[in-house]
């Protein structure tokens, strides 16, 4: 094609890494909620409600037809998207608006803004939900004007996917093998879409600049680990670029662990994990125990806290899991982007940097010594002894404090190491418990100064930042003169080539989401220790993430 001769290469945030390239394809437009204007008849209200009440349950029960086909995070995502074209409270705001005298479609969508403004209020995870509540509407509305399901089209042959951002029931029905690649102009790395793409192993860029004018038919090449969408890119190196990288699968898929470089330097390839599905997909893979836990993750939806018995049954379908393996339970990490209605500090100016995490427990002892008894209980009887964390770190009087704790309970102590101040001091901290485990997200977020949700601050909060790794080689040397294990277990973990730089830095274990973990085992195992110990060295002589990328590539890959 003439006008595709000329490359242009738009960038945005990497989601998930691979390499792409097909014709672009759009999802179906939207219905416009203001088909229909107002005020309609009072004796018109009732007709008006019911047929909303009616689309809405259609649009449900169609949700959960796919919820039922699906799996995983798919299923997860279509069925909560299924309760919320269900949800009472929802219909109840709508119902005011037409009893206002507003028509069904303006009433749905009037209150779904109004759910919208306070899940964007709430932030954090909750405002991720936005585009679920607003994708749910939008269908409703569809249903309403006897329009087909806005939505993804199936393509012909395999295709780039671009959209502003997608809805998770859009991502969630996904063929991968005909949509091979997904960009969208909107989206953080944690958004749906991210997430969603990640489980399919589709290559994904999000946050990318410039990406709304790119035509429908165009040829684009997505590269999810550069973070980049080509344009008209030449085919030729299009396709040597996408044989490379279908090698490169094949490789990940073949890899069955233990973790280790190419000369044998061990590095146990862990997973991350929020409950015992998940823990029993990570045993599917080659990972070889649980890094991280998040049990907050369980309990996001409960307005009181769990009992003890019911934790412990939900702890203990994760360690079951491994039942001979390592698995590290994280305590409870509530507030700022994770809220937990029992748990959280109600009105905060700056959640990131209020009560959340173990600053739970100053207030309240008591949530803390309950999870712990939970894992105890849920731990007993097995070969190995449960591991347990403290999220959010910032003093070793708080990581002896929680030591003393879980080892009264014959746990293994450690803490998370995501503070700065908590990297700075990690040797003090080290001399109190047993093991630290890096959080590279917040770390990140609070080296940076950065809200690591902010797609405008997604540079910011890069991990392969010279100054976050700086903090990670301080946490690593702290552990080596200790002699106690460093493990991440940050999304800087599933970055196979960050994964060899931090092996270099001296970090004992990787754990990232399941379906990373081939690829940074498999990557790990390609390159010896002295190549990652240099890499490791010369990123910290570097200023930007690009440079420390690029140098580690060079000596890790010779790139
Ligand atoms: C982190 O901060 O890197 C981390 C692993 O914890 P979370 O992402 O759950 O805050
Ligand atoms: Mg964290």
């Amino acid at each position: 094609m003439e006008s595709q001769q000329v490359e242009m290469v738009l960038t945005g945030i990497p989601a998930v890494a691979g390499i792409a390239v097909g014709p672009v394809v759009r999802p179906a437009p939207r219905v416009s909620a203001d088909v229909r204007t107002g005020p309609i008849p009072e004796s018109d209200r009732d007709a008006e409600a019911e047929a909303l009440r009616a689309a809405a349950a259609t649009v449900a029960a169609r949700l959960r037809e796919r919820a039922a086909a699906a799996s995983g995070a798919a299923a997860e995502v279509l069925a909560a998207n299924a309760a919320m074209a269900a949800d009472p409270g929802w219909l109840a705001a709508a119902r005011k608006r037409i009893d206002a005298g507003d028509p069904a479609p303006a009433a749905a969508s009037a209150a779904t803004e109004e759910f919208a403004t306070l899940f964007t209020r709430l932030g954090g995870l909750m405002a991720e939900r936005v585009t679920d509540l607003r994708d749910v509407c939008d269908r409703v509305v569809a249903e309403l004007a006897g329009a087909p399901e806005p939505g993804v089209p199936t393509p012909e042959r395999p295709s780039v996917l671009l959209a502003e951002d997608l809805a998770p029931a859009d991502t969630a029905g996904l063929d991968p093998a005909l949509v091979v690649g997904i960009a969208t102009s909107l989206g953080g790395a944690t958004s749906h879409t991210a997430i969603i793409a990640r489980q399919l192993g589709i290559p994904c860029v999000v946050g990318v600049a410039g990406l709304d004018d790119v035509p429908v038919g165009a040829e684009v090449l997505v590269d999810g680990g550069a973070g980049s969408v080509t344009v008209g890119p030449d085919p030729r190196e299009a396709a040597r670029l996408v044989a490379e990288y279908r090698a490169i699968v094949v490789r990940n898929a073949a890899w069955t662990g233990p973790g280790a470089t190419s000369d044998g330097h061990r590095v146990e390839v862990l997973a991350n994990v929020q409950d015992g599905a998940g823990a029993r997909a990570a045993g599917e893979t080659a990972a070889e125990g649980i890094g991280l836990f998040r049990t907050e993750l369980c309990f996001l939806d409960r307005d009181s806290e769990p009992t003890v018995a019911e934790q412990e049954a939900i702890y203990r379908e994760v360690l079951d899991a491994y039942p001979d393996g390592k698995v590290v339970v994280r305590t409870l990490d509530a507030g700022s982007d994770k809220p937990l209605r029992f748990a959280t500090h109600p009105d905060e100016a700056n959640p990131a940097l209020g009560v959340r995490g173990i600053r739970i427990a100053a207030r309240d002892a008591g949530i803390l010594d309950r999870q712990l008894d939970a894992v105890a209980a849920a731990g007993a009887g097995r070969t190995a002894r449960p591991w347990v964390m403290a999220p959010m770190i910032a003093t070793p009087a708080e990581a002896e404090d929680f030591a003393a704790r879980a080892r009264a309970r014959n746990l293994v102590a450690g803490v998370m190491i995501e503070v700065p101040a908590a990297a700075l001091l990690a040797e003090a901290i080290l001399a109190r418990v047993d093991f630290v485990s890096i959080g590279t997200n917040d770390l990140a977020q609070y080296t940076m100064a950065a809200d690591r949700m902010s797609p405008e601050l997604a540079a910011l909060t890069d991990p392969w930042q010279p100054a976050v790794l700086a903090l990670v080689a301080r946490t690593a040397a702290a552990g080596r003169a200790e002699g106690k294990p460093v493990g991440v277990c940050g999304e800087a973990a599933a970055d196979p080539v960050l994964a060899c730089v931090l092996t270099g830095l001296g970090v004992t274990s990787l754990s990232a989401a399941a379906p990373a973990v081939a690829a940074v085992g498999a990557t790990l195992a390609t390159v010896t220790q002295d190549a990652c110990r240099r890499a490791g060295e010369a990123v910290l002589s570097t200023t930007t993430p690009e440079e420390a990328r690029a140098v580690a590539r060079r000596i890790l890959f010779g790139d």
